[in-house]
């Protein structure tokens, strides 16, 4: 097995599942709004999706990522692996949420220091898509119609880009959250992607798909436990499970990294010399987890333990200049890692 590989890790007992989640509590009072409660599941969010989907016909309702640079936002070719980036819009997220725990005016300061304007958090949603050897797959599937107004566009990227969704081969998933998994199911709570093979890491998949983590985890979470169970129940019959470490598809080998979410994974792609690390959300941010790698954020799940994988993969990116895309990243989320003052910066390989 490559070196690299090698380094994927478990790291986590169950025994760890849980702590901090106190910390996370807004995150679910903020996304309430679009709550994934089976009450709430079906004409009404059908209806929204609808509306919103003919006002992007009708060029009305045109969210800040436009249709026009919805796709090759980044690309980059890994021997005969074709790999771009997908955009299913982008997310508002209050500060006071996204930095939940930390202390606001060290954190004011060094988003100031980085440009980032005032008020809330705007993130991309980047999806990756691979085409090679005949695969077609996506890391990850987007928000789908029910999370927030100005994400689940992950079906007109994929138009943009002439990929019908019956040609999705393969969804692999970094992990549950509501932006990476919700976006299975189209407006009509069937499958978007009628031919994929699911795959997921053991620890997530076992985590979300108990029954009881929708009364275990922190009560303003709930509704995110019920919506990933309520997928995954769908996907059962199609989805296969991993571990860290292991070659998923060929050239595709898991990494666990673990604490965002319990068993979160990010994915290294390699050809010979070359690689390309899809981070999930293991680093979820191109400022303060740059500047901080070891803060916790706010929707993290243990904090302290994705403090500790950032670190990881940080100073593994940036000895190796591996290549890596950040799923909430900006400039299609495709770039390096590099060292400065102590800290680390993102260096996008792509202007816009
Ligand atoms: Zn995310």
């Amino acid at each position: 097995m490559r070196r690299a590989f090698l380094r994927a890790k478990r790291h986590r007992s169950n025994a760890q599942w849980g702590l901090d989640l106190a910390k996370c509590g807004d995150l679910y009072k903020f996304t309430s709004v679009n709550m994934d409660v089976p009450d709430l599941v079906g004409e009404d969010m059908t209806v929204n999706r609808r509306e919103f989907v003919a006002g992007l016909v009708a060029g009305a309702l045109v969210p800040t990522t436009s249709l026009a640079n919805a796709v090759g936002q980044g690309q980059l070719t890994l021997g005969d692996m074709q790999v771009m980036t997908l955009s299913d819009g982008h997310l508002t997220l209050p500060r006071s949420m996204l930095f939940a725990g930390l202390e606001s005016d060290a954190v004011d300061q060094i988003l100031q220091t980085r440009g980032v304007p005032d008020g809330p958090i705007h993130p991309p949603i980047n999806v990756t898509l691979m085409r090679h050897g005949g695969r077609v797959v996506l890391f990850d599937a987007g928000s789908g119609p029910g999370f927030q107004n100005t994400a689940g566009q992950l079906t007109n990227a994929l138009d943009a880009a002439g990929v019908a969704p019956e040609e999705v081969s393969h969804v692999v998933f970094t992990h549950c959250h509501p932006d990476h998994l919700w976006g299975v199911l189209d407006d009509f709570d069937d499958p978007l992607f009628p031919n994929a093979e699911y795959l997921m890491g053991e620890a997530e998949w076992a985590y979300w798909f108990d029954p009881n983590t929708a009364s275990t985890i922190s009560g303003d979470r709930a509704s995110m436990a019920v919506g990933a169970r309520r997928r995954l129940e769908v996907m059962e019959e199609r989805l296969s499970r991993f571990k860290g470490g292991q070659e998923i598809l060929p050239g595709v080998a898991a990494h666990a990294s673990y604490g965002h979410t319990p068993g979160h994974m990010s994915f290294e792609l390699r050809d010979g010399q070359q690689s390309l690390l899809i981070g999930g959300d293991a680093i979820g941010n191109h400022h303060v987890s740059f500047a901080k790698p070891e803060w916790s954020i706010g929707t993290d799940q243990d904090g302290e333990l994705a403090g500790k994988t950032r670190v990881r993969l940080l100073d593994m990116l940036a000895h190796d200049q591996m290549q890596m895309i950040g799923y909430h990243f900006p400039n299609g989320g495709i770039g390096r890692v590099e060292t400065v003052q102590g800290a680390y910066r993102f260096v996008p390989s792509h202007d816009s």
